[in-house]
């Protein structure tokens, strides 16, 4: 089979890959399509999964072969997949850190969503795997997993009914929070630098405020002067941080949903004392969150109309990264 491999330094390449063996418990794919995630042009920019490797892990597919003692689906089977699953029992798992638990990266999509064929482990197959609705389009589907951080980000920023949020950043995972931060019952204040996103934040159901002034003018003015119960940063780096500070209200959250790429955090520890600030992140998510996300996009009660905005074949996968490296695209979808 065909694969988009990472070869090293940034570089991709198409190439054949062997073709995954099917075992007891698993499924092997037949890709239908992959989501191209910041996280795996993070991976591939950094080297951090070391080449040769197949990306991608939001993966849709049909079923072509299932592995003995596999109930749950059969050959034909349109689903959807993501690559992590904790074990469940260890110490992080029992104090809801499961994105930490040591199983949980070492069980991963073979070799990746960027390849003809994918296999599935079998915890996978138990924990992380749907089967799509006929109703339900490939690409909707595949924003389970993306959307499934962001409701653990939502939970992880305390949110409640009646809480205002400001999110930074409109690309595919700043309106699938805005939504998600809705769903808390949250009032959703956001920006971005570039207008075509601000428009897709606005279809999210943020009130998008363009220039600063006025949207710390509405911050104000919407909770009594107290400013923003979270600030929600997904876009930018360590830079934002003064800013974000700077509108969130004593004892509020300041939530990273990016890695900054090696910055420092720029906050004076008397600050973060004094104002009881909290400050945390969030980079994956729980299978309960993977049902939860799933359930969400299959009633239609999160859009992600107008997020998609290029499909690519496998062989042009590089061109997909350059593109949303260059915020040119908000996201790729990878069809092979
Ligand atoms: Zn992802
Ligand atoms: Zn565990």
């Amino acid at each position: 089979m065909k694969a988009s491999v990472s070869v090293g330094d940034g570089a991709l390449e198409l190439r054949d890959w062997p073709v995954p063996a099917t075992g007891p418990g698993e499924l092997l794919l037949r890709m239908r399509g992959c989501g191209l995630c910041g996280s795996d042009i993070a991976k591939l920019m950094s080297g951090r999964a070391a080449p040769p490797a197949v990306l991608g892990h939001e993966v849709v597919g049909d079923v072509l072969e299932t592995g003995a003692g596999v109930s749950r689906f059969a050959p034909g089977d349109r689903v959807v997949v993501a690559h992590h699953v904790p074990c469940f029992q260890c110490h992080y798992c029992r104090r809801g850190s499961p994105s930490m638990c040591r199983v949980f990266k070492r069980i991963n999509l073979d070799p990746g969503g960027f390849a003809e064929r994918v296999r599935v482990p079998a915890p996978n197959v138990e924990h992380a795997a749907f089967a799509i609705p006929a109703d339900v389009p490939d690409e909707t589907a595949s924003f389970t997993e993306p959307l499934a951080c962001c409701l653990r980000a939502v939970k992880r920023c305390g949110t409640e009914a009646g809480d205002t949020v400001v999110v930074v950043g409109l690309g595919s995972i700043g309106c699938l929070l805005v939504q998600g931060f809705r769903l808390a019952g949250a009032t959703v204040l956001a920006t971005d630098l570039l207008a075509e996103r601000r428009r897709l934040g606005l279809l999210a159901g943020a009130q998008v405020l363009e220039r600063e002034a006025d949207l710390d003018e509405t911050l104000r003015a919407g909770t009594d002067g107290r400013l923003a119960d979270a600030v929600v940063i997904t876009a930018g780096g360590a830079g934002l941080l003064p800013w974000a500070r700077a509108r969130v209200r004593d004892g509020g959250t300041v939530h990273y949903f990016a890695g900054g790429g090696g910055d420092t955090l720029p906050l004076a520890l008397e600050d973060l004392y004094h104002h009881e600030l909290t400050l945390s992140a969030t980079y994956s998510s729980s299978p309960a969150e993977l049902r939860e996300a799933f359930d969400l996009l299959v009633r239609g009660a999160v859009t992600v109309d107008g997020l998609i905005t290029h499909r690519l074949p496998l062989a042009r996968l590089a061109e997909g990264v350059a593109l949303m490296m260059q915020q040119q695209a908000v996201k790729v979808y990878v069809i092979p």
